[in-house]
């Protein structure tokens, strides 16, 4: 049988187009992948969604969308998406297993992942002071000290966030420049309780059994020290989840899959991507929900103009 729509990608914005896809009659297919949830199960607490007064768990939040899909209608599967490739004006998915799926339409909604140092402190850690998501996570350390490792705009931004609600921030920089935009290098060099620790890399991030002590860092002379901190954020950039779709959309420099300006369509006929594997700029889990909307209202809407007429 030949489907509407299969959405690839289990988190806010995959789940957000299955509930209106299915609502607009369209019997979606939603993929989950390896880690249903998406990018928020690996945070705790999520204070900035809207719509529960005193915050809700991460995983309590994506299991509600994940049922209300469910309890909609939409079919979800846990299977692994690996490859898909056109066929005539339809799209053949295959799955893990071996299994074939031909559809009218797919959305991408594979997410992004954040990079990490690969430090088994830091995987150690993570949750209990070590997280990638200022924006998520900078409340809990209010009047704390918090590093952020990185030079470019995330981490700039990330570091000027938290300088608003925390003590102190240090930023662990590699090299003796920041990659960050002149805009908001100069953001970061005008705020007061930033400190940034030039020519150093992470050792070690410290810790006891309630989570984060400090890092061990190492100047690039070769001189070891520790920062006591409260937390640790990541701000070396995201990996966009686009490298299955690089054959078949256009994607910007740094994989990012390109969308119109005014819509969620790719640069493939009935191919539509949502949430943060074509957001640059905002990744978080309410933008990306909303893009899941468009995205299913653009695949209706293609599906009116190009089959039901
Ligand atoms: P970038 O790749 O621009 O910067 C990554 C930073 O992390 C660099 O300073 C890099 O150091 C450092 N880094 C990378 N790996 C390591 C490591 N293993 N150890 C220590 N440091 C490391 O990523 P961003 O996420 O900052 O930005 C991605 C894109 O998104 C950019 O185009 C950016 O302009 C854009 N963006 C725009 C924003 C805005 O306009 N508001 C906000 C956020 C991002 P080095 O410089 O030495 O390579």
């Amino acid at each position: 049988m030949k489907r509407n729509c299969v959405i690839i990608g289990g988190g806010p914005a995959g789940y957000t187009a299955a509930i209106y896809a299915q609502r607009a009659g369209l019997q979606p297919v939603l993929f989950e992948g390896m880690l249903p949830g998406g990018q928020l199960t690996t945070t705790t607490h999520v204070a900035n969604y809207p719509g529960f007064a005193d915050g809700i768990d991460a995983n309590a939040l994506m299991q509600a969308m994940r049922a209300q899909a469910e309890n909609l209608g939409a079919e979800l599967r846990g299977g692994i998406v690996t490859g898909v490739e056109a066929q005539g004006n339809d799209y053949k998915v295959t799955l893990d297993g071996g299994e074939t799926i031909v559809t009218k339409t797919v959305v991408i909604a594979t997410g992004a992942s954040a990079k990490y140092l690969g430090l088994p402190s830091e995987e150690k850690y993570k949750g209990l002071g070590v997280s990638a998501c200022a924006t998520c996570d900078g409340f809990f350390y209010r009047r704390k000290t918090v590093a952020v490792v990185g030079g470019g705009d995330t981490a700039c931004e990330e570091a000027t966030y938290l300088a608003s609600l925390c003590k102190k921030v240090y930023m662990i920089v590699r090299r003796n420049v920041l990659r960050a935009s002149e805009a908001m290098q100069k953001r970061v060099f005008e705020t007061e309780n930033i400190e940034v620790l030039w020519e150093c890399s992470t050792k070690e991030i410290l810790g006891d059994e309630y989570g984060v002590t400090g890092a061990r860092l190492q100047r690039k002379d070769g001189e070891v020290f520790d920062v006591q901190l409260d937390g640790f954020f990541l701000g070396i950039g995201h990996h966009p989840n686009s490298d299955l779709f690089h054959a078949l959309v256009e994607v910007d420099e740094n994989g990012y899959i390109r969308t119109a300006a005014d819509c969620t369509r790719t640069t493939a006929k009935g191919i539509f991507a949502a949430g943060d594997v074509q957001d640059t700029r905002y990744r978080q889990a309410i933008t990306a929900a909303a893009s899941g909307a468009q995205a299913a209202m653009d695949v209706k809407a293609y599906l009116d103009s190009e089959y039901e007429k």
